[in-house]
């Protein structure tokens, strides 16, 4: 069983260069997400880590072994796609079984394993079905389980449920999060632009754009500390809130003014380390904006539109100086367009990013 490394991969098409030097490694068992809006790189990682896409340089290990020229088919790794592509004229049985009757193994052993797979699945019931027969969610799952047969050292996913109605994503979700929890040996790659599957799922999620990675760490540590303004609005919906502020220093003391507040950074010392006047975006999440009165109001706005949830209302603020900000309210609130609504805040739910996106 393996992990996975590599090592300042890069590829082109031709005279484009779509991955400048990648790096990660990937431990045995681990459940990684890439995650990234559409045509960042993504696809084109998984497939070179699968052999179906030839590197342009840098190293690719699986284990210990550089297998850079390894053919896919002795990678021990198995991959599901967005099209499920299975043979409709073939029951779900047989479609799982198919693989493993082409390498020749034996008809015990392939009963086996495609009764197991069948199993982790909740399959069972339809083995004896045509894929036309099944919903959509049970199709990818049969995918997935012609997938288990093989028995892969690694597990790539490349959008599996991109082509699922909402609630089969939801569950299907679900069946890969088990799935993972029944294989603990297997590495497994999950590549999505949905962020919400990418918190659900991965142990790491890796962050992608434009062909570099912006940030690699568990979801909570992209959630709660993103190191630079695009994971900041990558991760969370609706996205972060970005402010324009000023740093202001006089004699020992920092200060940040944002949306007529001033607030005092002189404990934060990578801020107050920086120079005076220094412009800078202020980054806070939409539930971290709590409703106030005039008394205890820090920022003011004006209601641009508002969406009720059940659970919460996301209300669209404009606050001046062309922001726009976003508040999760609690319950059902009805506000109407153009109504003045009052807002608090944290001083320790701010985050600081500097004119370079970073944070600080
Ligand atoms: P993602 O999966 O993140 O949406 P891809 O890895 O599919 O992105 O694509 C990354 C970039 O590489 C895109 O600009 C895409 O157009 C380009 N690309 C992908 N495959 C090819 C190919 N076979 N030939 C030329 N360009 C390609
Ligand atoms: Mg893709």
């Amino acid at each position: 069983m393996s992990g996975i490394s590599l090592h300042q991969i890069k590829k082109s098409f031709g005279a484009v260069s779509v991955l400048h030097g990648i790096d990660l490694d990937i431990s045995k068992g681990e459940f990684v997400v890439f995650v990234g809006p559409s045509g960042c790189g993504k696809s084109t990682m998984l497939r070179i880590i699968a052999g179906l896409e030839e590197i342009t340089s840098g190293t690719l290990k699986i284990g210990n072994t550089v297998v850079n020229e390894v053919p896919p088919g002795e990678r021990g790794i198995a991959m599901v796609f967005q099209s499920y592509a299975l043979y409709p004229h073939m029951s779900v049985y047989d479609n799982m079984a198919f693989g493993l009757k082409v390498s020749g193994m034996a008809k015990g052993d392939i009963d086996t394993r495609v009764r197991r797979a069948a199993d982790m699945l909740q399959l069972t019931p339809y083995l004896d079905r045509r894929p036309k027969n099944l919903s959509g969610g049970q199709r990818q799952r049969v995918a997935i389980g012609r997938a288990v047969t093989r028995d892969p050292e690694v597990f790539l996913f490349d959008e599996p449920l991109s082509n699922l109605d909402a609630a089969l994503r939801v569950a299907t979700r679900m069946e890969i999060a088990s799935l993972h929890e029944a294989m603990p040996d297997t590495t497994m790659i999950y590549v999505t632009h949905d962020q919400v599957e990418a918190m659900t799922l991965a142990d790491r999620i890796v962050v992608f754009n434009a062909g570099r990675i912006e940030q690699i760490g568990s979801p909570m540590e992209l959630y709660d500390t993103p190191q630079n303004l695009f994971v900041a609005r990558f991760i969370g919906s609706p996205e972060m809130n970005v402010i324009p502020a000023k740093l202001q220093k006089k004699e020992s003391r920092s200060d940040i003014v944002m949306a007529g507040n001033i607030i005092d950074v002189t404990d934060r010392t990578s801020l107050a380390a920086m120079a005076d006047n220094l412009e800078l975006s202020a980054g806070i999440r939409a539930e971290h904006l709590y409703p106030a009165t005039e008394e205890t109001a820090r920022i003011k706005g004006k209601v641009v539109h508002s969406e009720k949830l059940g659970e919460v209302t996301i209300v669209y603020l404009d606050i001046g100086g062309s922001t726009s900000v976003a508040a999760k309210l609690p319950g059902v609130a009805s506000p109407r367009k153009g109504d003045e609504i009052m807002l608090t805040f944290d001083n320790a739910n701010l985050h600081f990013f500097g004119s370079d996106g970073l944070r600080i």
